[in-house]
């Protein structure tokens, strides 16, 4: 089984920090959308599950730009990404990285190669 390393993410071991923002805006859309469902019957509740989608989105985020960092210098990855590339672009960017944009180190090891001989 090669480890696939092919994101610095996944080879410092933060992958789960990914899923735990993704869960988290799972989460938030969720909350935005019941609350549009709860439109459908008064919309008593939308008020609450707008501000707890909102809530939840924001921590997550938050959460997100705080622990995401550099393994060497602990620079915080996501916001030195959010500010310095386009909105459309720097989550791609970020997975993509190979040198941390702070201390210059290389994140990801060069993964040594699996022989492709055995085809
Ligand atoms: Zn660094």
């Amino acid at each position: 089984m090669a480890a696939d390393s092919s994101s610095w993410i996944i080879a410092t071991h933060q992958a789960w920090k990914l899923y735990v923002a993704i869960a988290g805006f799972v989460g938030g859309m969720t909350l935005f959308s019941l609350a549009l469902f709860s439109l459908i019957s008064g919309g008593r509740r939308f008020v609450a599950l707008v501000a707890c989608g909102a809530f939840l989105s924001v921590v997550t985020f938050a959460w997100f730009v705080a622990v995401i960092r550099c393994p060497h210098c602990q620079a915080a990855l996501v916001w030195k990404m959010i500010l310095s590339r386009p909105h459309s672009s720097w989550l791609i960017d970020l997975a993509a990285l190979d040198r941390c944009p702070s201390c210059d180190t290389l994140l990801a090891k060069p993964t040594s190669r699996t022989d492709p001989t055995t085809t």
